[in-house]
């Protein structure tokens, strides 16, 4: 089968050259499409029980929920609810269910369909426009509820772009829809590919379509007209897969790539055999050589391993110089090391463009990050700030004093965890300050396309991505090393 995330990165490319120059946009319905309704039905029915004190809906789930939005009828049926109560349920929920309150607060998104959104909105000349059956009443919620539930992947939609059935509710949506391309049509738009969850929407839309050029995907999550009606050309789909969306040579540019934690020989043939630029490397003593040696872990929490080989400092850095690769040197003992840090790097005499320190404002301190940056004032230097992200929202003022504080010290690049909550929102708010960020700690493929999405400067990962062929086997960390046995034991 097709997968349909597939097929629309095909179909846009092949748009995108046969017209280089026009306006290109994809339109998206709304419910059932962006939003999972599932939540409203639930959000609705147990305010129902909170208000009348009964208890039907208690135990009910999202997954429990397989009827349409304006099929409820039959979910109380199925739930065996008394004839009696069914009907003042049922009033009670469509007299709620499109209230400006239930908008803003009980809708949720598919998983990732905004990141899908988000990667139109950033493609040179294209928009994202909605086309959605809800009357102009809704204008208002609906933008509002839209853009609070989008600013988690830096997605904005503006009022322009988003279009409205013209009549009352529920009638003639799917003229409406065809109505919508033509309003886009109007704006000066090419729309190259139109996303619905119904099929009778897809076919008024494939009707109109003079060119055959709207690509016809179907979302097939919950809906009400027959899948029998739709053109042939449609493809559905049920999960906004950006891993199938996002190819490797389209990443962003500008973005740095940093390989994280190269500190044994199979990691870093990995990485030397990759495209990546920064190679990340955990530099400590070791207290029994006095050697300079990359490893993640102290040897007190995680004693030497019975098959660990151990590579010095220079060995990494001498064969990373060989393949021409730029070196972030992560100082885990911190301050001890600055003195045979720079002597390593005079040495090789590096260059600053070619160079990044990061360490904990707690080891280098002031007087380590100013030793730092006086030696090498172009290079990155860089610390985490993940204990001070709920003060950037709090109490922004502060934090913001704190950050310029660090700059003064010479500190270039903040550094902010992927699990960090509210991280667009920080991200935005550090780069109105004036700030660089890296985000690390990504997972897996599809958060580290979620995380370029987000085009911080930098995005550190263990590029552990089998479907990209990359296999980066991550810091070497204890907590990693036992979950890898774990898995590889009987
Ligand atoms: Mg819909």
């Amino acid at each position: 089968m097709k997968n349909w995330m597939k097929e629309l990165a095909y179909h846009y490319h092949s748009m995108r050259k046969n017209y280089p120059n026009d306006k290109l946009l994809i339109m998206f319905d709304i419910d059932g499409t962006i939003i999972d309704m599932r939540y409203m039905i639930l959000y609705v029915l147990q305010a129902y029980d909170r208000k009348h004190g009964t208890h039907y809906f208690t135990h009910l789930k999202h997954t429990d929920i397989r009827f349409h939005e304006n099929k409820i009828d039959r979910l109380l049926s199925r739930l065996n609810i008394p004839l009696v109560e069914r009907k003042k349920i049922l009033e009670w929920y469509l007299q709620k269910r499109w209230t400006p309150n239930i908008i803003l607060k009980a809708h949720r998104p598919y998983p990732n369909v905004l990141a899908v959104i988000r990667w139109f909105q950033i493609q040179p000349n294209t928009d994202v426009g909605l086309n959605t059956g809800r009357p102009k009443a809704l204008f208002d919620a609906t933008l509002q509820s839209l853009n609070e539930l989008a600013e988690e992947y830096r997605v904005h939609f503006n009022p322009e772009l988003l279009y409205m059935n013209q009549s009352d509710w529920e009638f003639n949506i799917p003229y409406s829809k065809a109505q919508g391309v033509k309003y886009f049509q109007d704006l000066g738009y090419r729309v190259f590919a139109a996303v619905d969850n119904e099929p009778a929407n897809l076919k008024a839309i494939h009707k109109i379509d003079t060119t055959k050029e709207i690509m016809l995907l179907h979302a097939d999550t919950l809906f009400e007209s027959s899948r029998k009606i739709a053109p042939k050309t449609v493809i559905s789909g049920k999960n906004y897969d950006i891993t199938e969306l996002i190819k490797e040579k389209e990443l962003p540019p500008h973005i740095q790539f940093v390989w994280h934690g190269i500190n044994d020989e199979a990691n870093l043939r990995q990485f030397l055999a990759s495209n990546i630029q920064w190679a990340e490397i955990d530099v400590r003593r070791d207290p029994f050589t006095e050697d300079i040696i990359v490893r993640h872990d102290d040897f007190y929490h995680t004693p030497l391993q019975d098959d660990e080989d151990i590579l010095t400092l220079e060995e990494v850095v001498n064969t990373l110089l060989e393949h021409n690769r730029s070196i972030k040197f992560d100082l885990k003992d911190g301050k001890v090391l600055i003195k045979d840090i720079l002597e390593l790097v005079d040495q090789y005499s590096l260059d600053d463009q070619k160079i990044w320190f990061n360490s904990n404002v707690e080891l280098l301190e002031e007087e380590g990050f100013k030793a730092l940056a006086e030696k090498h004032p172009h290079a990155i230097l860089q610390c985490p700030i993940d204990f001070l992200t709920p003060l950037i929202i709090s109490m922004p003022k502060k934090a913001k004093e704190i950050l310029d504080t660090f700059a003064s010290w010479g500190i270039n690049r903040l550094s902010i965890s992927w699990k960090t909550p509210y991280k667009a929102k920080i991200l935005t708010t550090l780069e109105q300050w004036g700030f660089q960020v890296n985000i690390y700690n990504v997972p897996n493929l599809e958060a580290f396309l979620q995380a370029v999405l987000l085009k911080p400067q930098s995005i550190t990962s263990d590029f552990n991505f089998p479907k990209w062929h990359y296999y980066g086997r991550g810091s070497g960390q204890n907590k990693k090393k036992y979950l890898y046995q774990m898995k590889l034991s009987p």
